[in-house]
């Protein structure tokens, strides 16, 4: 094996003090044991990202990185700016330091046994290596459903994504650079990623449950985070749109048929019943379509304001040019 390469872990974190000292100390004894091994160089950190935490996230991170810089490193967003804003970040900091950085929760819900092999097929010559969960026992019966039911929707409405793949996953220096071209605002790292090409794999483990603390992501933000996805990747529900108004047309053409031969046979009603369901359809289904088309609209709006997408305060790494206590 060639020289040790430089990794770089980036870790968002959003309220997580009941876990950090955990996952601080595993993720150390990792780097530890990658280190011995010659896997990774002494230059290889752990950066936590937090994302404007209400607890005493910041001030752990900050005790950490002053115990152990040469583990520890750490950013502090202005506000909280959401997961996904909070690993690109973090990656977006990191990536002139590091040759390969692997974005992980800070939960310990990913297996952080699966980062020597991930390591490892980047020396094969993987430029991204996907995290992909082979089980869900963990997970509540009510989690593995919604979870299950938002990868499969996904790719039914044209926003492919590995499955079973969430944001455990290494990345070369050189994707992160192309990275860093994709302007856009709604950020679904997972769709992203893969449209930048190179080669890449799978590393399969098992999921654990959540070491401490409460789930970040309750169904609202997940419902949200498949319509962002979905209206962020596809135009196919402006598609099903366009078919649904085709299949609307036909049946209001059936049903015009069938008043007239009600009218000429003589048997024609006062019509009030279907006058006021077809009222209602078609106004369903216009404000459906209206909203959809509003969902882009938004999406457009967004995009041309082409606002920052996070902003870092604080930057604690010994490798930066610009920390204080580089020594
Ligand atoms: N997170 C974040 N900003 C947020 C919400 C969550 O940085 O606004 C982080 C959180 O600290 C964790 C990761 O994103 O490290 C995933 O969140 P969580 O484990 O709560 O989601 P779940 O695994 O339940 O889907
Ligand atoms: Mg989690």
């Amino acid at each position: 094996m060639q020289a040790a390469e430089t990794l770089y872990m980036v870790i968002p974190c959003y309220n997580e003090e009941a876990v950090l000292h955990e996952t601080a100390a595993r993720l150390r004894q990792k780097y530890t044991d990658l280190r011995e091994k010659q896997m990774i160089s002494p230059e290889s950190r752990i950066v936590f990202v937090n994302d404007g935490s209400k607890d005493r996230t910041w001030e752990i991170i900050s005790e950490l990185h002053a115990q152990a810089p040469e583990f520890f490193s750490g950013i502090n967003l202005a506000h909280n700016a959401g997961h996904q804003n909070a690993v690109l970040a973090g990656l977006m900091t990191v990536k002139a330091q590091c040759d390969m950085a692997i974005s992980m929760d800070a939960d310990l819900q990913d297996d952080i046994n699966a980062i020597d092999e991930m390591v490892a097929k980047y020396y094969e010559g993987n430029q991204v290596v996907y995290g992909v969960r082979n089980a869900r026992d963990t997970d509540t019966f009510f989690k593995k459903i919604t979870a299950e039911g938002f990868y499969k929707f996904m790719s039914a409405m044209g926003a492919d994504v590995v499955y079973n793949h969430a944001d455990f996953r290494l990345m070369s220096r050189r994707v992160l650079e192309e990275l860093a071209n994709f302007r856009e605002v709604n950020l679904f790292l997972r769709g992203m990623v893969p449209l930048i090409g190179f080669q890449s794999c799978n590393v399969y483990y098992a999921r654990a449950e959540r070491f401490a603390g409460e789930s970040k992501y309750p169904l609202k933000k997940m419902l949200s985070f498949a319509v962002n996805g979905i209206t962020s990747f596809s135009t196919k529900p402006l598609k099903l749109i366009t078919a649904l108004g085709f299949i609307m047309f036909l049946v209001s053409a059936a049903a015009f048929v069938w008043a007239f031969i009600v009218k000429l046979t003589g048997h024609s009603v006062d019509g009030w019943s279907s006058t006021l369901c077809s009222i209602w359809l078609i106004g369903g289904v216009q404000l459906l379509a209206l909203g959809i088309i509003g969902e882009y609209i938004g999406k457009i709006y967004a995009e041309v304001k082409q606002r920052p997408r996070y902003i870092v305060a604080e930057y604690l790494d010994q490798n930066a040019p610009s920390d204080p206590d580089k020594s």
